[in-house]
């Protein structure tokens, strides 16, 4: 496995850096940063372009999300330690332990085979433990261990995913990305069942969330 080394180290503080210039405050979401080692989730072909704030190609055609992005989907959400975390598109699964370097119990679902079985692997191997890992379709969220506190979807989803809605506790909050080519970044949070409180957060570009699980 590659190594943790005092470069990645140095190069890892300061994309920390790049990122509070560019508008990230939260320093507990920095810190959380600036714990997971980037280069892991991603091949070793962009092993020394791993600290830039860039996307990557990852296994399926999907994305590994610019630092920025996490960041700021990570700020929006508030994550208090030990918080009942529901990721939907765990990918790389860097976002999954950037999520559990703040303390959260992350349940999280990916709908690609080759991409839950590498995310699986790379946390084991890194010791970043989400709550329960499994493949399967986002959009049904994990209804028997509902509700959770707090919902992050790392794919653009064309609409408001009903059922995510419903596996929020009253108080909890959703981050979600929702449009067609380009999407916008939303927080529901929850008033009570039927009350939902909604904000848009500037323009951002996903792979699409897609229904039922991809096997090949
Ligand atoms: N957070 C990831 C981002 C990966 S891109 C990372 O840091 O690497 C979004 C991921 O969402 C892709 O892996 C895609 O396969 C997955 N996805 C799309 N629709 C989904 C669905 N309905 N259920 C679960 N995962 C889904």
């Amino acid at each position: 496995m590659k190594l943790d080394t005092l470069k990645h180290k140095g190069k890892r503080n300061q994309l920390v850096n790049l990122l509070r210039q560019k508008g990230i405050t939260d320093e507990v979401v920095l810190n959380a940063v600036n714990q997971v080692p980037r280069h892991i989730f991603i091949d070793s072909i962009f092993e020394d372009l791993s600290y830039e704030d860039r996307a990557f190609p990852i296994l399926s055609g999907q994305t590994i999300s610019h630092p920025y992005t996490v960041a700021f989907q990570t700020q929006l959400l508030h994550v208090q330690k030990g918080e009942k975390v529901l990721e939907i598109g765990t990918g790389s699964g860097y976002q999954t332990a950037v999520l559990i370097a703040l303390g959260a119990q992350v349940y999280t679902i990916e709908r690609q085979k080759e991409l839950f079985e590498f995310s699986k692997n790379i946390l084991k191997k890194i010791h970043f433990s989400p709550k329960f890992q499994t493949f399967g379709d986002g959009y049904q969220g994990l209804p028997s261990f509902a509700p959770f506190d707090k919902i992050i979807v790392t794919a653009g989803a064309p609409t408001m995913p009903k059922k995510l809605l419903e596996q929020l506790s009253i108080g909890g909050v959703m981050v979600i990305p929702i449009g067609d080519k380009e999407q916008k970044m939303y927080t529901v949070l929850k008033l009570d069942e039927n009350t939902f409180e909604t904000l848009e957060f500037g323009d951002y570009q996903f792979v699409p969330m897609l229904e039922n699980r991809e096997i090949g």
